[in-house]
């Protein structure tokens, strides 16, 4: 069987459909997978293992036999614990074909075929009966199948229905209970993820204002989950306005309805300010007594020494429709309205109470557009007053009165600034005022009847595209400069100039989990696991660097930040790839996990943006990162044998290519 697979071409900057095997999707999704962080998830998997041999010893105790109903068994680690906790029968669903591979192989490596029955199908389409899927419905009812919005994957529906048809009436289910908090608060940091903050431009005649039409001020933005490591937010982007309150929670064990409906707390404000995000996360009970309790709560509410790193589960945060100024003391109503997967919030003032009809029933949809052009770190970017002042700095270098200037970027603001800045002319290609321009034409197919019979004499770009996902990708915009060539008058000036890659050898505090091998979990041999991964991210030997934001997994760097390719905009794209080798010196003593990878622009002379590493910021090499773009990270594959180097310092020897014909980058470490 074949598939097509959706993949942004950075030579073309479009998204493109390619026909690939069926196995491609699956080393995909299996080498991405999150399978080894929950492996790695001590605190998830202890308090699972306490509350499935606490519920295993309820049914045993009432006299009755254990048979278990485990949904999206994964590796069958959970069906294994049961067993082991001597229940008498397992059955193990789960709907990803190769997962349910590996769990058949799993379950017999650790000895357990004859307790546990691996069913390769999705939850609903499971039979009971004596010629079913199941001989009899089960007593214990096991799932893992919450997300960081605990709804997001479909945990109520399969809930609803397992209860329907797969449980008994009165069955104990692991977990018992899930509770979703939250926390008002103030965040100028985050508000700037949703709303674009005026734009101040400071220009020879005086500072200009940049301000965004009504319409996006009053859009309630895209209901997409914004999901982050809430522990890297530091304190002080938040000024709190209430305390942690329970917003609602789900009891397993009992019938569960997903159909839409909406909670309701009242909260009094601990502060005044601007009540604008909502923050939340949930807990789940192991066991009806909530004695065993598995939280996300973030480092303000619990003590950090408690604190499980994980990047399965996270913290939520929601944006409110618009900013709503909240007093001490003076009670506030939150609604949470929900579907069968997602959430979002509102928040009344109580004189409004009494209006019970005004419930939120429509999830919010985005008005104006700019939602949908740039995502939350987009907005962020674009709100950046220092990043703002280095492309204001570089356009009032390179334009003079008579520019022509033509812009290559994605919803990008620079010919705004460019016209407050004086430029006359001005085009943009991709996507106010009479003095631009907008081309709806591909940079390929640009006529000079588009640009009405003139040479362009500033060609400018962030660079910035929504189809790119690695940093590199964005050197699309040099295609598009090699593609347009001919309307570029012969002393074109291109801001960025140039280009250069950056590397740096790293040790992350966390991230590493994601992608090492676990070998055993809670005693259970999970190798079979780790093979699968190992041949995923081989498949096709083409291992890639992958993209994260570092901001949100804190690293040491071991070696300087080297640069290790530069890209000249002032010329075309060369035919020939461009390639380097060499080596770095390990500087510090730890772990070599990986190599991180980011761009600079160099917008004109002395002037650079940075969208990797900020700066190193002490002697220990923790590292500030750009807080709005992600980087690229090169796991390698055998870290164990870099934390015995004994002698340091050592060095990592690399080498980089960029193929100019695919747009790639493809990269070799030694270590
Ligand atoms: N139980 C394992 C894996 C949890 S990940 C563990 O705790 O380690 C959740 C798994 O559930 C995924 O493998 C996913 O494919 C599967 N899944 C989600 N919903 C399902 C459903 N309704 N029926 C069957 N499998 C499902």
């Amino acid at each position: 069987m074949k598939t097509f697979c959706g993949r942004a071409n950075p030579t073309t900057g479009a998204m493109e459909w390619i026909e690939e095997d069926e196995d491609y999707d699956y080393h995909q999704e299996i080498a991405r997978s999150r399978y080894a962080d929950m492996l790695h998830d001590k605190d998830r998997n202890t308090k699972y293992y306490q509350g499935i041999r606490a519920a295993v010893r309820r049914v045993k105790e009432r006299g009755e036999k254990a048979i278990v109903l485990d949904i999206g068994t994964g590796t069958g680690l959970l069906s294994m614990m049961a067993a082991s906790a001597g229940a008498d029968f397992c059955y193990a669903v789960e709907v990803f074909k190769p997962m349910a591979n590996a769990a058949v192989k799993i379950v017999e490596k650790n000895g357990f075929r004859d307790k546990i029955k691996v069913i390769n199908k999705h939850s609903t389409e499971v039979t009971v009966g004596p010629d079913g899927d199941m001989q009899c419905r089960a007593n214990i009812l096991i799932t893992e199948l919450f997300d960081t919005e605990l709804i997001g994957e479909g945990a109520l529906p399969t809930y609803e229905h397992a209860h329907k048809y797969l449980v008994q009436e009165g069955c104990e289910a692991v977990p018992h209970r899930a509770t979703v908090y939250v926390q008002l608060v103030e965040s100028k940091r985050m508000w700037s993820w949703n709303k674009l903050f005026p734009i101040h431009v400071e220009a020879e005649d005086g500072e200009k204002i940049i301000v965004s039409p009504s319409e996006m001020e009053n859009c309630p933005g895209v209901p997409s989950v914004c999901d982050i490591q809430l522990n890297q937010m530091p304190s002080s982007d938040i000024t709190v306005l209430s305390d942690v309150v329970r917003m609602f929670s789900v009891d397993f064990s009992k019938p569960v309805r997903s159909a839409s409906t909406y909670y309701r707390v009242q909260l009094e404000p601990i502060k005044s300010g601007e009540a604008q995000i909502v923050l939340s996360w949930w807990d789940i009970d192991m066991d009806p007594f909530g004695t065993i309790n598995c939280t996300m709560a973030p480092y303000w509410v619990k003590s950090t020494s408690a604190l499980q790193w994980r990047d399965h589960w996270m913290q939520c945060v929601y944006f409110l429709p618009n900013e709503e100024p909240v007093v001490q003391g003076e009670p506030v109503y939150l609604t949470a309205c929900r579907d069968e997967y997602s959430l979002w919030y509102k928040l009344q003032k109580a004189r409004e109470e009494e209006n019970k009809a005004d419930v939120c029933v429509e999830s919010p949809v985005c008005r104006c557009q700019a939602h949908l052009l740039w995502n939350r770190p987009r907005f962020g970017e674009l709100n950046d007053q220092n990043r703002t002042h280095q492309y204001v700095r570089a356009l009032m270098k390179v334009l003079e009165t008579d520019s022509v200037c033509l812009c290559i970027s994605d919803g990008s603001l620079l010919p705004v600034l460019a016209h407050y800045l004086g430029a006359k002319q001005f085009f943009k290609a991709n996507n106010l005022e009479d003095k631009i321009k907008i081309i709806e034409a591909r940079p390929e197919l640009l006529t000079s009847s588009h640009l009405e019979d003139k040479k362009i004499s500033v060609l400018v770009g962030e660079p910035f595209f929504t189809t790119s996902l690695l940093p590199w990708h964005n050197l699309y915009f040099w295609y598009a400069r090699t593609a347009v060539t001919s309307h570029l008058t012969s002393d074109v000036t291109v801001l960025p100039q140039s280009a250069s890659l950056h590397m740096m050898i790293v040790e992350f505090q966390d991230l590493w989990r994601i992608r090492s091998p676990c070998g055993t979990c809670e005693g259970f041999d999970v190798q079979t696991m780790d093979d699968m991964i190992k041949n995923s991210l081989n498949f096709r030997e083409s291992k890639e660097a992958e993209p994260h934001p570092l901001w949100e997994y804190p690293c040491k760097s071991l070696s300087d930040p080297q640069e290790v390719l530069t890209f000249d905009f002032r010329k075309t794209v060369p035919q020939h790839c461009l390639s380097t080798e060499g080596s770095v010196n390990l500087l510090r003593k730890g772990t070599s996990h990986g190599a991180v990878l980011w761009m600079e622009y160099h917008l004109a002379a002395d002037i650079s943006v940075s969208t990797g590493l900020v700066q190193i910021s002490d002697e220990k090499g923790n590292c500030e990162w750009n807080p709005h773009c992600k980087q690229g990270v090169y796991f390698f594959s055998s870290v164990i044998e870099s934390e015995s180097l004994s002698a340091f310092p050592s060095t990592v020897t690399y080498a980089i290519c960029f193929d100019t014909k695919t747009g790639e980058i493809a990269m070799e470490f030694k270590l």
